[in-house]
């Protein structure tokens, strides 16, 4: 910067010419241009506005020119940084609206895409095959009874006119509870209950008669998980109790149940078996729901389910022995009664075509997804 000097003559002064203001404004303005990106644009900025640029240097040199040059020169760097200052905020509005536009795209949330991505659960078919059954029995009048899974020996077995010799008494067959530390290993009186008919016990303890009950639950048995065994499975189970019930209620109870399973035109039939809770007792099959029967002695129509057998074992049952309703305290000279029960996994495996039993018990989901979703 020079000296105030009378003599000074703006012109002279290589900064102040008007070409050289002019070369500076087109330059900045064509940096402002070139600048592809808000970063670029500030870059620009700095260089060509900031303290250092060229037109504030020569904006300093007007200070030292004679006051009758000022105002000229004053003129054309004002006019100059006018001009660059207006190209600058409209590059930078530019730009500003390009980088909205594009936000706008690379980080646009689709609405209409579908929202549940995470694929909802459904409940596992045992379940709902349980529910469904039970509520065949619910739409009659009978309600839905549970017990404890770890039972007294008693209800497990002494109530039920197990005696004291009966094979399934044996370690070999039922998990026993073992006592708290210090006691008898098998005295603790407990064991994991092996079929759901201890309920039938405890519900004709509580209630009052008569007696119409279903009892879903988990049994214990101490098999080895394989394709058609499994240490942990379910049964339901049916107890009715009441004055003047026959064989013929139970077999008419039964086909109910089957044709609101399997189809109208169901039925089952009983085969003599022994259960010691039961006196009759009968093994119960149902007609092949697949060939209703049509494939015994017919070569030509072959059926896998039943292997052309016609029918299909589902479960034991019985009119209740009077040894049961004596222990449970209900008089068989008045009352008497039928129960019969089976293995859901049993039911899934036919109904649903289920080859290996451990398909049901993995929790793989690609096994459960294909029943779908129930509530
Ligand atoms: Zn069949």
């Amino acid at each position: 910067m020079s000296a105030p000097n009378k003599s000074y003559d703006p012109v002279e002064v290589e900064a102040l010419k008007p070409e050289e203001i002019e070369r500076m404004r087109d330059e900045a303005l064509a940096a402002f241009a070139a600048a592809d990106s808000l970063e670029a644009l500030h870059e620009a900025k700095v260089a060509h506005t900031g303290p250092a640029s060229p037109l504030a240097l020569a904006n300093r040199e007007i200070g030292a020119l004679p006051p009758h040059a000022k105002a000229d020169a004053g003129k054309r760097v004002g006019q100059a940084r006018g001009a660059v200052n207006k190209g600058l905020a409209a590059r930078q509005t530019e730009l500003e609206a390009e980088r909205d536009a594009r936000v706008l795209v690379e980080e646009a949330v689709d609405v209409t895409l579908p929202y549940d991505r995470v694929p909802a659960g459904a409940r596992h078919p045992l379940t709902t095959m349980m529910e469904r059954v039970a509520d065949v029995f619910v739409a009659m009048g009978y309600e839905v009874a549970e017990g404890p899974e770890a039972e007294a020996e008693w209800f497990n077995f002494d109530a039920l006119n197990f005696l004291p010799d009966h094979p399934a008494r044996q370690m070999q067959d039922t998990f026993f509870v073992q006592g708290p530390k210090g006691t008898e290993e098998s005295g603790s009186g407990v064991v994991l209950r092996t079929h759901t008919s201890p309920v039938q016990a405890r519900a004709l303890l509580d209630r009052e008669l008569p007696v119409y009950i279903v009892c879903p639950g988990r049994v214990f048995r101490t098999d080895e998980l394989d394709a058609t065994h499994t240490p942990v499975f379910h049964q339901i189970e049916l107890l009715a109790i009441d004055e003047g019930l026959t064989m013929a209620d139970l077999k008419g109870t039964l086909d109910h149940m089957v044709q609101s399973l399997f189809g109208e035109d169901m039925k089952t039939r009983l085969r003599p078996n022994y259960f010691p809770f039961t006196e009759p007792s009968a093994e119960m099959d149902m007609l092949c729901y697949v060939c209703k029967g049509e494939s015994i002695g017919n070569p030509d129509r072959p059926c896998r389910t039943c292997s052309s057998e016609g029918w299909i074992e589902l479960g034991g049952c019985g009119m209740v022995n009077p040894r049961v309703l004596t222990a449970c305290g209900v008089d068989p000279e008045k009352y008497s009664g039928f129960a019969f029960g089976f293995g859901i996994e049993r039911m899934l495996m036919f109904r649903h075509n289920v080859e290996d039993m451990r398909d049901m018990v993995e929790g793989d989901v690609r096994f459960t997804r294909p029943f779908g979703m129930e509530i």
